[in-house]
């Protein structure tokens, strides 16, 4: 039996030290590397032709919006979705959790962005805290085809909805610690279910990372009475589907 092979679905990957990207390979099929600013972008970009694992997002985090060369950095993202063969726009989205004081520029850069990710077809790998129904809301306005709302941790109700719209959520290794993250997580139907690491971030003592999904996987494939080699199979066929790779 060869060993299984696991998908992220977000992870910071460019924050890692290659000697240790050298090493997941072998426990990754793909691994969804989002970025967070312009110059993490060029390197997370770089990464990819570097990694046959990794799958690359360029974009802005709402937490790296406070900044005078936004136009610049916007006009960037724009260059590489038009220019490289780029398939998810990410980290992106609105924070009304963390940094609800830049609220209004996160907004702005943030339908920016929704117009390059429409306009170019790109998935589109989101940030939502505390923002889950606003962020829900703009990328249907915008007719986004394909999301993945990572770490969901938002209401119910606006689980199913986006479901409903074909719309993905990423189950974190948190659900070990947090009872509100493993509610959804019991919640979310199969089929729109992904992993992912968020990882190098440290939370609540946690210390996220690609490495910490097989015990997710396990732990999740024991709640729903599932083999975690199906559950591997179907999320990574999900995984497909998000990314528009599944033709
Ligand atoms: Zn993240």
């Amino acid at each position: 039996m060869t060993a299984l092979k696991y998908t992220d679905a977000h992870c910071h990957t460019y924050e890692i030290d290659l000697v240790k990207l050298d090493g997941l390979g072998k426990l990754f099929e793909l691994i969804v590397s989002v970025s967070d600013d312009a110059e993490s972008s060029l390197k997370t970009l770089k990464l990819g032709e570097r990694y046959k694992y990794i799958v690359p997002c360029v974009g802005i985090h709402p937490w790296s919006t406070n900044k005078e060369n936004l136009d610049d950095e916007l006009k960037l993202i724009e260059k590489l979705a038009s220019t490289t063969d780029l398939r998810c726009l990410g980290e992106i989205g609105l924070d009304k959790a963390f940094v609800p004081e830049t609220f209004n520029t996160q907004l702005k850069v943030f339908r920016r962005l929704l117009e390059i990710a429409r306009d170019y077809d790109l998935a589109v790998n989101l940030h939502a805290a505390n923002a889950w129904k606003q962020t829900f809301e703009e990328v249907l306005r915008y007719g986004i085809r394909r999301a993945l709302f990572h770490w969901y941790s938002g209401p119910l109700d606006v689980l199913h909805e986006l479901v409903a719209r074909g719309y993905f959520i990423s189950i974190n290794p948190a659900v070990k610690i947090s009872t509100r993250h493993l509610s959804v997580a019991k919640k979310v139907p199969t089929r729109a279910l992904l992993f992912e690491s968020d990882g190098p971030y440290l939370y609540r003592g946690l210390n996220l990372n690609p490495e910490m999904i097989p015990e997710t996987v396990e732990l999740l494939a024991v709640e729903r009475n599932i083999e975690p080699s199906e559950l591997v199979k179907i999320t990574e066929n999900n995984l497909m589907r998000f990314l528009g790779l599944d033709r």
